[in-house]
């Protein structure tokens, strides 16, 4: 039986919209993608998240061939192409959200305000600057976002992947919220940070409970391929 893709068309259209609603883009700016089968299903380019349907949303393979979509997949598809071929990734989040663009104006990473940091697996960098839609801008991205989970695009936003469209998407706004965190730490003092030590521990915890969850979750895994 064909893969049904409307499930995925749909979750892209609801998060769209959270992603909105939750200050992490302005416009039609930032994008989402998600596995579904064999194929991704990706944010359409220039289209009012309030007003996209299941239909606006387009298929592509790992290539980056549309299959099915009358509209351009996102600016970004090579982005989210790079992203997704990563061994694990069944969903990424790309935002514009402000705390994090601020913080790549003034700092090469996220510091260690709080242990939330350590769900990201890996330090969070922040990557080198490249215009949007570039060859550059992705091979920037791959390289400061290494074995973690999220980077931040210098001057630009947020890149997140995970399991899940819900789990990326939650790791974008924790990612907003530490980036928020400690610009406002910044600007009443000099932020005492978490020593690594702590953040490792707390890696450990995370990643024990992360095992848990998708061993009991189906719903947590990403979908098969
Ligand atoms: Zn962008």
């Amino acid at each position: 039986m064909p893969h049904d893709h409307t499930p995925a068309r749909e979750l892209l259209c609801t998060w769209s919209r959270r992603m909105v609603r939750d200050g992490l883009v302005v416009g039609t700016s930032g994008n989402l993608s998600v596995r579904s089968g064999d194929l991704i299903a990706v944010t359409p380019s220039g289209v009012d998240y309030e007003t996209m349907t299941a239909s606006d949303v387009v298929l592509v393979d790992d290539a980056g061939t549309v299959v099915d979509g009358g509209r351009e997949p996102t600016s970004e598809l090579a982005l989210h192409l790079a992203a997704h071929a990563r061994r694990g990734t069944g969903a990424v989040v790309h935002t514009h959200s402000p705390a994090a663009v601020a913080l790549s104006t003034v700092s090469d990473h996220v510091p260690a305000v709080h242990y939330q940091l350590a769900m990201f697996g890996e330090a969070v960098r922040v990557s080198e600057y490249a215009p949007f839609g570039s060859p550059e801008l992705v091979v920037n991205a791959l390289a400061a976002l290494g074995e973690s989970t999220a980077v931040v695009l210098g001057r630009h936003g947020t890149l997140v992947l995970d399991d899940t469209l819900g789990a990326a998407y939650d790791g974008a706004r924790q990612l907003e919220w530490l980036c928020d965190v400690w610009l406002r730490a910044r600007a009443a003092g000099e932020p005492r940070l978490l020593p690594d030590a702590e953040i490792s521990a707390v890696r450990e915890r995370f990643a024990r409970q992360r095992a848990r969850v998708r061993a009991t979750d189906p719903a947590a895994r990403p979908a098969p391929r």
